[in-house]
């Protein structure tokens, strides 16, 4: 196993941030660390989850099928990029969530592709929280809408909320993070809901203070890209 000194103290600095924002918002609920893996090789990889990351986060079909072979198997896979339609039969039983469902027709080829397979598979309903025309997430007043289409889908398991807010630092996004929680309050009890993914290297200690208990880190992990 190699070692990697700039992501041990990365990840020392991430986790002690973390506890930190913990006590200061009375989190006393587990707060999991994604380590984003986009354009990282597995040996860095693999040292980051011998670390005790337990959670990876793939954004692109091809690179993480060429890569997943050599991933040590202890951890948890994610699906966290933008899907085609089409590539949902690749990745289907080779991660646990897909945190980027975005619309009905890929909710349907999941619920699909998931039988085919006879799968479970987990989702998370990808959010445009803030509204903007350029990205994709589905908007929040039509949350509702999915959860009751999405609960009597077969094969599909709807487990939370999951955005990417727009880039700000730390503390400029706090609105965007507050509007998330309230949206998630609102409908995890009837719909069983128990993850909400939000925070990236810039501003995950806010994210933590709104509830979210996945942060999905990159950079701040593994360096720039
Ligand atoms: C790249 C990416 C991240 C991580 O972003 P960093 O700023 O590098 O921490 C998180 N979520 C998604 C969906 C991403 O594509």
């Amino acid at each position: 196993m190699s070692h990697f000194i700039d992501i041990l103290e990365n990840y020392k600095r991430i986790d002690e941030n973390i506890n930190n924002a913990r006590l200061k918002f009375g989190r006393n609920d587990k707060v999991s660390i994604m380590a984003v893996t986009k354009t990282v090789p597995v040996d860095r990889i693999n040292y980051a989850i011998s670390l005790g990351i337990e959670l990876i986060g793939e954004n692109r079909v091809q690179e993480f099928l060429e890569k997943e072979d050599e991933y040590d198997k202890n951890c948890e896979i994610h699906f966290i990029g933008g899907l085609q339609n089409n590539k949902v039969k690749y990745i289907i039983d080779k991660v646990k969530i897909i945190e980027s469902a975005d619309s009905y027709k890929l909710i349907d080829e999941i619920s699909r592709q998931a039988q085919k397979k006879s799968c479970d598979i987990g989702i998370l309903l990808e959010v445009n929280i803030a509204g903007e025309v350029t990205k994709n997430g589905i908007p929040p007043r039509e949350i509702k809408s999915y959860l009751e289409y999405a609960d009597q889908l077969p094969g599909v398991d709807v487990k939370g909320l999951m955005t990417i807010p727009p880039f700000a630092l730390d503390g400029k996004n706090d609105l965007y993070f507050y509007n998330m929680q309230q949206l998630y309050l609102e409908h995890k009890d009837k719909y069983n809901l128990d993850i909400l993914s939000m925070g990236l290297s810039a501003d995950y200690e806010n994210a933590i203070k709104y509830g979210s208990n996945i942060v999905r880190i990159g950079t701040a992990l593994f360096g720039n890209r």
